[in-house]
């Protein structure tokens, strides 16, 4: 199958071939933009997926291309209004996973959105990247700075859990009432570095308003992860 068969826009699928010389689902995304892609459901709970893959398997724009899809809504070009908040979350244990993340999501959101009309605007405005900003927090900044840019609005958000948490306890204008998606990026990583009671603090923080969490195992591990009783509530993927 393709990427357009597996339901991709166009637009996205166009630029992954063009710029990522990406053309090819792996098998694993062939597995999970199905399920990602699929409506908003009533019953939540049926959102959340677990995957189970080998690094390089094509993790991350299985998780990343359902995000951008599902926050822009490609075909009416709509605006995000960035006072709304963060809509995505995505969480990954080290800093360098977490600039590795935003690196790819960075790439995603170059994204021509009218390439024919192209001549004599300025270049920033046929790019996603004007309606859908990603942000990233890791600590290597000072909060000051990084609250700044919450206050603004980071519609998608890549992390490290330990600043995430200081945020969403100590940053009044950083909005999370309207996020929908939560990842947890190498969540077997997440909990051998302890980082356990973090993530259910920040889960707390989301105050269960998100409609989705993944989480990717990388080894076989299953575990509970934030209050949640995972092995009942996830649909394992497994590649
Ligand atoms: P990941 O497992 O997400 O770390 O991805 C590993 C590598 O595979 C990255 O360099 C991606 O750019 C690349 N990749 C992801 N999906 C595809 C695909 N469908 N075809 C070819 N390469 C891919």
């Amino acid at each position: 199958s393709t990427f357009a068969d597996l339901g991709l826009h166009p637009l996205l699928t166009a630029h992954l071939s063009t710029k990522l010389n990406i053309t090819k689902p792996t098998s694993i995304q062939r597995a999970t933009l199905p399920i990602f892609m699929n409506p908003l459901s009533e019953d939540m709970a049926a959102r959340d997926v677990f995957i189970q893959s080998q690094t390089g398997s094509g993790k991350t724009l299985s998780f990343l291309l359902p995000i951008i899809q599902d926050l822009f809504p490609l075909s009416t070009h709509s605006y995000i209004d960035r006072s709304i908040g963060t809509l995505a979350i995505i969480i990954a244990p080290t800093r360098e996973l977490a600039k590795q993340i935003s690196d790819v999501l960075e790439s995603l959101l170059q994204l021509r959105l009218r390439p024919e009309a192209d001549s004599g605007d300025p270049e920033s405005s046929t790019r996603l990247t004007r309606w859908l900003v990603s942000g990233l927090l890791s600590g290597g900044a000072t909060r000051g700075h990084e609250k700044a840019r919450l206050r603004k609005g980071i519609p998608i958000l890549v992390s490290t859990p330990g600043r995430l948490l200081d945020h969403l306890q100590n940053t009044s204008s950083f909005n999370v009432g309207k996020c929908r998606w939560l990842v947890l990026d190498e969540a077997d990583r997440l909990m051998e570095l302890g980082f356990e009671d973090t993530i259910k603090g920040i889960v707390q923080g989301l105050d269960g308003r998100r409609n989705l969490a993944l989480q990717a195992v990388s080894e076989g591990k299953s575990m509970e992860v934030g209050g949640w009783d995972w092995e009942r509530r996830r649909r394992t993927v497994l590649c």
